[in-house]
């Protein structure tokens, strides 16, 4: 079994056993996409992402692939979020709410990602790089490591020392649509994780064609098309010329005192998600 296969189902085995914990949450058959570590497109994200954009040999002094995965919503949370379509206003800002059910499933999966990233390092460090167990093989672990200190929110910039989905595009899983989301086979509402390892195995190639409607017809043609998820934005931060990431922020703020009023610590639900719900790019490449 290559690795890719192999990641893939220590992933989803994971998640069907937790499923049956207590959680609420579903998810989708997760996909994965191996990035390499020394990928030119690496140190372009200090340019395009963050100035402090970490490296994959800073998480790893001899990394060699970084694991990426996505994890799609089901088809009810995504629904959820577009039937919500309650108006309100929070501290003067008016908008529409985000589902309860798409406030749950993103407080969910964060729960669900530090188990299950801690679960695969340490599954992958119990094995050579043949895929055998050490205590057999007698072999040197597979190392792996969690890009959890690069991976936090920089407030000032709103935007990570580790973009999840910068690095799933490098891992080959989709290219960015007009909603700055990555459209991957299993379209777009989900949520990336990633964990950088010295595995000796081959990176995906990136994807170069635009799975976007809108930048595919622009590419083709200058013509635009579809552009539905800026429509569906309600405050304005999303529009043909550009994103507000500010506007954006502060309406997944005022959904966190929505769906978590009163909690300062601990609240985890700073969301929105109405420009990727009920579109073509929802749940698969259009
Ligand atoms: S809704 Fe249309 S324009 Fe927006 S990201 Fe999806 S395919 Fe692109
Ligand atoms: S998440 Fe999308 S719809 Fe919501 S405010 Fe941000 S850009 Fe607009």
């Amino acid at each position: 079994m290559d690795w890719k296969t192999q990641i893939t189902h220590m992933i989803s085995d994971y998640i069907r056993e937790y499923e049956n914990s207590g959680t609420p949450m579903r998810w989708k058959a997760p996909l994965v996409g191996f990035a390499a570590a020394d990928s030119p497109e690496f140190p372009k994200l200090s340019r395009v992402v963050h100035p402090e954009h970490a490296l994959p040999r800073d998480i790893l002094s001899d990394a060699s692939i970084v694991v990426s995965y996505f994890l799609p919503y089901p088809d009810e949370i995504v629904r959820s979020n577009l039937e919500e379509d309650r108006n309100v206003s929070v501290n003067g800002l008016s908008l529409i709410a985000a589902s309860a059910e798409w406030a749950m499933a993103y407080r969910e999966t964060n729960i669900l990602f530090g188990k299950l990233n801690d679960y695969l390092k340490e599954e992958l460090e119990k094995l050579d790089q043949q895929g055998r167990p050490v205590s057999e093989s007698g072999r040197s672990p597979v190392r792996a490591a969690l890009p959890l200190k690069a991976a936090s929110m920089d407030s000032a910039t709103v935007t990570s020392r580790w973009s999840q989905r910068h690095v799933a595009r490098i891992a080959g899983l989709g290219t960015f649509g007009m909603n700055n989301m990555l459209i991957t086979d299993s379209g777009c509402c989900g949520r990336y994780s990633s964990l950088v390892t010295d595995l000796k195995a081959p990176a995906d190639p990136i994807r170069r064609d635009e799975s976007c409607l809108y930048k595919r017809s622009m590419a083709a043609d200058h013509k635009p098309s579809c552009g539905l998820c800026i429509g569906r934005c309600p405050s304005g931060a999303l529009t043909a010329e550009g994103f507000d990431r500010f506007l954006c922020s502060k309406v997944c703020e005022a959904n966190q005192e929505i769906h978590d009023p009163g909690v300062t610590l601990g609240a985890d639900s700073e969301v929105c998600g109405k420009c990727l719900s009920g579109l073509p790019c929802s749940f698969c490449r259009p």
